[in-house]
């Protein structure tokens, strides 16, 4: 599980190709009483690949990463990582197949160290758990600081969790989701809660990670400038269909993709000036 895929320096805008793929996703769904909330989605996703899957709120985002992760089985459908299926296969087995999550870091976390926290979560890429009253101070503590260092928080290793800026908390999830040397990445919201700057900050940190470590990641966004800026694909859901995939520029200019989200007559040119005038997130909302 230490081996990754190498990456070639042109493989950011790279197409997706049905052969080789990383992850390969058919015709999943998965419904909730009489509520399709995942309807026949297919995709691929290639190592050193960003992906964003966007879409209005209660589009399917949500079960459809969880339908990766393993936290929800889908009703019909199939899902394989480099042609293994993933199929009834529990968080915990995806996670030592190489599936990764930035991890919402506990509130008892708090009280222990920056490296402590990556060295919990190097413990459990190890198969291991400490009793309550240890503490991982001394496990891989030098691995720990590498991860540290690569997330550029290895000055903040001996402070406590608590005190981090927000920003470097995202930072410190992102170090230990890649404590099990992922080869797969999968990020829902990372950078909810973050200010612009800090947003492009993170997701220029992924990009060099995913640059280093050909690691693929699949991330799901409310933050449009965020997804136009980073992702190489953009998969774009509405009412649990897969309705758009392509480039930023591919799905910016997707006709139905803009019904969705602004209703005929709007452009994602207006998205911008509404940004530009609120200089905020915008949460979108399915239009009726
Ligand atoms: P998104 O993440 O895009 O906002 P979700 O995947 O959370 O969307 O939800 C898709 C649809 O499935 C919504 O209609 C939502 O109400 C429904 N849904 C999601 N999770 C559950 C659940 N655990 N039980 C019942 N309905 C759910
Ligand atoms: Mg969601």
């Amino acid at each position: 599980m230490t081996t990754h895929t190498p990456h070639s320096a042109t493989h950011a805008k790279k197409p997706a190709q049905s052969g080789g793929s990383l992850l390969d996703v058919q015709h999943l769904h998965k419904a909730f009483g009489g509520n399709q909330a995942v309807n026949d989605v297919s995709f691929n996703l290639q190592a050193g690949e960003l992906l964003a899957l966007i879409g209005p709120n209660g589009a399917g985002k949500s079960t459809t990463f969880n339908l990766v992760n393993g936290q929800l089985a889908p009703d019909s459908g199939n899902m394989t990582l480099d042609g293994v299926s993933l199929l009834g296969r529990k968080p915990h087995e995806l996670w030592r197949m190489g599936v990764s999550r930035t991890f919402q870091i506990a509130q008892t976390f708090g009280s222990l160290t920056v490296a402590e926290n990556v060295q919990m979560a190097l413990l459990s890429a190890d198969g291991k758990s400490l009793s309550p009253w240890q503490r991982a101070t001394h496990y891989r503590r030098a691995d720990a600081l590498a991860l540290l260092e690569q997330v550029q928080l290895d000055a903040q290793a001996d402070r406590p969790c608590s005190a981090l800026a927000y920003g470097d908390v995202k930072r410190l999830e992102l170090a230990m989701a890649l404590a099990n040397e992922p080869r797969l990445l999968l990020m829902d919201e990372p950078t909810a809660g973050m200010a612009p700057d800090e947003r492009h900050a993170l997701m220029a940190l992924t990009r060099s990670l995913v640059n280093q470590r050909g690691v693929a990641v699949l991330f799901t966004e409310h933050s449009m400038d965020v997804v136009f800026e980073h992702a190489d694909r953009v998969l774009v859901m509405a009412r649990g269909a897969l309705i758009a995939q392509g480039t930023p520029a591919q799905v910016q200019a997707d006709a139905q993709v803009q019904s969705v989200y602004f209703g005929s007559g709007k452009t994602f040119g207006a998205l911008h000036e509404t940004q530009a005038l609120h200089a905020n997130t915008l949460t979108l909302r399915e239009q009726p």
